[in-house]
């Protein structure tokens, strides 16, 4: 596959989050609160000797759509109420705060421990990432059953695919059927 493009820092790890879940062709990363865990403890979110249950998994799930459905905002999508409610839920779990951290600089960290607080890092880095002059560039791929979250690189913020080699050519080439059939 050709390769796709990736952002770095707190937009890179949101994308990573949001792309645990690839759906052409379906791969679920976060498939059982081990996978989860293992995910999380990865990217220092959560202390391992805490567990994560079923209940965190489902958690995680949410949050993530959730994610990809703001994301999708940046690609002209409309965000509904109920994605905005999961992410608002999330924040208020993990009972994020303002915390001046080392150097002075203000970020937000959460109060709650386990894979709770994992998912108030990944809201607070969302937050972040959003903040980020770069924030726009993070899309949604326009094809409707990829939906993969990539960082647009051109000049003109204008790449609608994840990769123009298999989403943006398999779009195309649907169009161009359906115009011949109405023709
Ligand atoms: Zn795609």
């Amino acid at each position: 596959m050709a390769e796709r493009e990736t952002a770095t820092g707190e937009l890179g790890l949101v994308q990573a989050f949001v792309n645990t879940l690839d759906m052409v062709p379906r791969n679920e990363e976060l498939k059982d609160p081990n996978t989860l865990k293992a995910w999380l403890v990865a990217r220092d979110l959560m202390d391992p000797s805490q567990a994560v249950e079923e209940a965190d998994l489902r958690h995680a799930h949410a949050v993530r759509e959730a994610m990809r459905a703001v994301i999708g905002g940046n690609s002209g999508s409309r965000i509904y109420p109920v994605e905005l409610a999961t992410l608002n839920e999330a924040a208020s779990a993990s009972r994020l705060r303002m915390r001046f951290g080392p150097g002075g600089k203000a970020r937000l960290e959460p109060e709650a421990s386990g894979a709770v607080g994992a998912i108030g890092r990944l809201v607070a880095s969302f937050y972040s990432a959003m903040q980020d002059g770069n924030w726009e560039r993070l899309k949604l791929c326009s094809s409707d059953e990829c939906r993969w979250a990539f960082y647009d690189r051109s000049k003109n913020h204008s790449s609608r695919w994840c990769t123009m080699a298999s989403c943006g050519n398999r779009e195309k080439a649907r169009r161009f059927r359906k115009q011949h059939k109405h023709a």
